[in-house]
């Protein structure tokens, strides 16, 4: 799966910031018939530079981006690990999300109050991690006295798992998430993940701030641009009340002019969906004909095989092979035919890792 969860305290502008999001979804909503929407669940077109141009040389009659989906999380307050507020139904959502979004409240305004009593976002950012530590830290405790009792009978993959586990009681009991047990190689960072702990997922900030401070940030967002590269995490500055006014001008014509009109390239949620995107470490391929150019989203390093079983479960179990040409190539000599007199179109195999850009023809057989 690939979901971001969107978590911050109350009034700090999170549903804002996701409703804009669900009406950028709902616009969109045409090319999506399958797409079912839960109320706290927005599934988001990916923005991609890269399909306009390839639909463009393949004469293709549709354009569809790949979409990425966003949780929102809401009831985390102070006490959230001890049930406070919605507290456990707030940890049981997030439990399932691959990333983690924090909405840090930037904004000073003295008609909206702070749960907190003052606008500090490095306090609400440590306010929020502290309580996903404790859960973490209240859930490996239940689990692990039984987990050693069964590793004892000699099973191998537990005793590692147990192992794990105790790594990670001791990050947190130390006050860190549990990413910082820096598991050395995948094997243990696949153990990590499979203790589903809420601080060992990857980690954005998102800065509200106030519209006239959309295009630089403020002070505040300065500060948790600092904390963010010092843990080496990103941090996107966006204003949630200008993507909820941007989000329900009908064009992109007057989506752009007002952009323009603020000193900005995209939209905040355009920075959000892009930053997530490569949070979740995912790669694009391009599937590209006269009736649609389509993006697909798969995670970094996946086969060929498995990367076809995307569009269809059929193309993966009867793989045969990948005809592919690279974005660059497809771009420089103008599509499929071009790509092949060049000697740019290759035919790979099962071992094949799909590369970002890549535009592909599946060919399977039964
Ligand atoms: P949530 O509780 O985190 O979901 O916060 P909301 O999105 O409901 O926002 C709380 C209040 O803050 C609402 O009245 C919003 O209109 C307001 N708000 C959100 N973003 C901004 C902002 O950037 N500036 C100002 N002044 N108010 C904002």
């Amino acid at each position: 799966g690939f979901e971001c969860g969107i978590v911050g305290l109350p009034n700090v502008g999170k549903s804002t910031l996701f409703n804009a999001l669900l009406s950028t979804m709902q616009a969109e909503a045409a090319n999506y018939p399958f797409c079912t929407i839960e109320p706290n669940v927005g599934r988001v077109a990916v923005p991609d530079e890269r399909l306009a141009k390839l639909a463009k040389i393949a004469n293709s009659a549709k354009l569809i981006p790949t979409q990425l989906e966003f949780v929102d999380i809401a009831g985390l307050v102070r006490g959230a690990s001890k049930g406070e507020g919605k507290g456990n139904e707030f940890l049981s959502h997030i439990r399932t999300v691959n990333a983690i979004i924090y909405v840090l409240r930037c904004f000073e305004d003295a008609d909206i109050v702070h749960v907190e009593g003052s606008i500090d976002p490095l306090r609400d950012a440590e306010v929020i991690e502290t309580e996903l530590m404790l859960a973490d830290l209240d859930s490996l405790e239940k689990r692990i006295s039984s987990a050693q009792k069964k590793a004892k009978s000699g099973d191998k993959a537990l005793a590692e798992q147990v192992g794990m586990m105790e790594r990670a009681i001791k990050v947190l009991q130390d006050g860190k998430p549990a990413t910082a047990v820096n598991p050395k190689d995948k094997a243990e960072r696949k153990l990590l993940d499979s203790l589903q702990l809420l601080t060992s997922k990857p980690v954005m900030y998102v800065c509200n701030v106030e519209e006239q401070h959309a295009a630089t940030g403020n002070a505040l967002s300065a500060k948790v641009a600092e904390m963010a590269a010092a843990r080496g995490a990103s941090c996107v500055v966006v204003s949630a009340k200008i993507e909820a006014e941007i989000s329900v001008l009908p064009s992109e014509e007057e989506k752009k002019e007002f952009l323009g009109g603020l000193g900005l390239e995209e939209t905040g949620l355009a920075k959000v969906i892009k930053a997530g995107y490569k949070l979740l470490d995912l790669v694009t391929y391009f599937t590209v004909g006269p009736k649609e150019a389509r993006a697909w989203t798969i995670a970094n390093g996946t086969l060929a095989p498995a990367a076809a079983g995307v569009i269809h479960t059929d193309f993966e179990a009867g793989f045969i092979r990948a005809e592919t040409v690279g974005y660059d190539d497809y771009i420089q000599y103008e599509g499929e035919a071009g790509a092949k007199k060049a000697g740019r179109f290759r035919l790979e195999g099962k071992e094949y890792v799909v590369q970002d850009g890549d535009v592909l023809h599946f060919r399977f057989g039964p």
